[in-house]
């Protein structure tokens, strides 16, 4: 097949828009209260899309990370669960921010982290949870929902891969304390480097946003550098391109989302295939599309089913990354500081082991394939990438 191109993302809205933004000889987002500043307008458009009350913009889905754990003021020393499936940029802020991360097994069904695999984790050393609705499938939420209220232990969405993905009815981000997105160049839509997070506490809104800049105070609530920040600011080229872009988002899920469950209809009558199910009541975002092969019923080794599917134009590779995040060198070595410390466990007091073996992750990760999805697939293409895949597994 002749995958296609990603097709062309950037129009003359955007071009307009930037430049807008150079004639006003201003690129920063200040003052914060400027009705006619673009990080702030593209600011209020995501607050209206999420039906949210606060969003705070930052340079990258990792610094939406890192601000949340910021702005929920996570303890040092403490430990918060995620998942070993996902990209790094969910698990360094946790490292920087003095924190311990704590990997969950996931669901191999949707290779998401469950209320079930988390609850065994939860220490009285716990302070929250950040669940990666992987690839754009929503993770099963409320129960986990439910399980942290209990516990009154903190949640994190990791949305970077899931922007316009539903669960129960309202868009994946809303549902925990903190939202993050990223949006960079891969990402649905994209600033070029950039991401922002959803809120719904005030508190919480001044300390991510004081977090993301510095603590110096843009509000002008209280105290100049009453704590340490880092620069995480968008410029309004950003806030530009946000408002230009975000409002494509809708069609390019809903054609995503049509052609991904359209494959996995498809691959599902084909025996010893697992497609990724997204839980009832959910939409799926397909960042990119993954399936698992159960080796129990394909017996072609998974080297040769990808080196086939790329001899035949569909570009696709083994798992999401590489191995689970604790099975990396750094992990392995806790080797994340120079200076042979990690500061967390000297103040947790406690030895932190990543040799350790979660079943489902390994077996997901080393039997997954995936590849790139986009808006761009006809239903044609979807036909052929089905046909491919059952050529490749005899
Ligand atoms: C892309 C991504 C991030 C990081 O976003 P950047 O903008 O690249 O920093 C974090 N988590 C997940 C799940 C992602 O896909």
């Amino acid at each position: 097949m002749i995958f296609p191109n990603m097709p062309q993302r950037f129009d003359f809205n955007e071009m307009q828009k930037i430049i807008e933004v150079l004639k006003t000889n201003k690129l920063w987002p200040y003052p914060v209260d400027d009705p006619k500043g673009y990080v702030n307008m593209a600011t209020d458009l995501l607050k209206t899309f999420f039906n949210m009350p606060y969003v705070v913009p930052t340079s990258s889905g990792t610094a939406s990370i890192h601000t949340a754990l910021g702005g929920l003021k996570i303890k040092a020393g403490s430990e918060i669960i995620l998942p070993p499936i996902t990209d790094a940029g969910t698990v360094a802020p946790i490292i920087f921010q003095n924190a311990i991360p704590v990997f969950a097994d996931i669901d191999p069904i949707t290779s998401n982290i469950t209320a079930q695999t988390i609850e065994s984790l939860i220490n009285e050393n716990t302070s929250a949870v950040i669940v990666v609705h992987l690839a754009g499938c929503p993770v099963d939420l409320d129960p986990i929902i439910e399980l942290c209220k209990r516990k009154k232990i903190l949640l994190i969405e990791d949305a970077a891969q899931a922007l316009g993905g539903t669960y129960k009815g309202k868009y994946l981000g809303t549902f925990g304390d903190v939202g993050c997105f990223s949006l960079n160049d891969q990402k649905h839509i994209t600033s070029g480097e950039g991401g922002f997070i959803t809120i719904n506490n005030e508190n919480v809104y001044f300390e991510a946003h004081n977090f993301h800049d510095k603590y110096y105070d843009r509000h002008d609530r209280g105290v100049r550098y009453h704590g340490i920040g880092l620069n995480y600011r968008l410029s309004e080229l950003d806030g530009a391109l946000i408002i230009s872009q975000l409002p494509k988002l809708l069609n390019i899920v809903a054609k995503r989302r049509e052609l991904g469950n359209m494959l996995s209809n498809l691959l599902d009558s084909i025996n010893g295939i697992i497609t990724q199910k997204a839980p009832e009541n959910s939409g799926h975002s397909y960042f990119f599309y993954m399936f698992r092969i159960d080796t129990n019923i394909i017996t072609k080794k998974r080297d040769e089913i990808i080196t086939f599917l790329n001899s035949q134009g569909l570009k696709a590779r083994g798992g999401y990354v590489e191995q689970p995040l604790y099975k990396t060198k750094v992990f392995q070595d806790k080797s994340f500081f120079n200076g042979g410390v990690w500061p967390a466990e000297l103040v947790a007091n406690k030895t932190i082991d990543y040799n350790i073996n979660l079943p489902n992750a390994e077996l997901a990760n080393s039997s997954t394939i995936s590849f790139s999805f986009h808006q761009g697939l006809t239903e044609h293409n979807i036909i052929e990438i089905s046909t491919l895949i059952k050529q490749a597994i005899r």
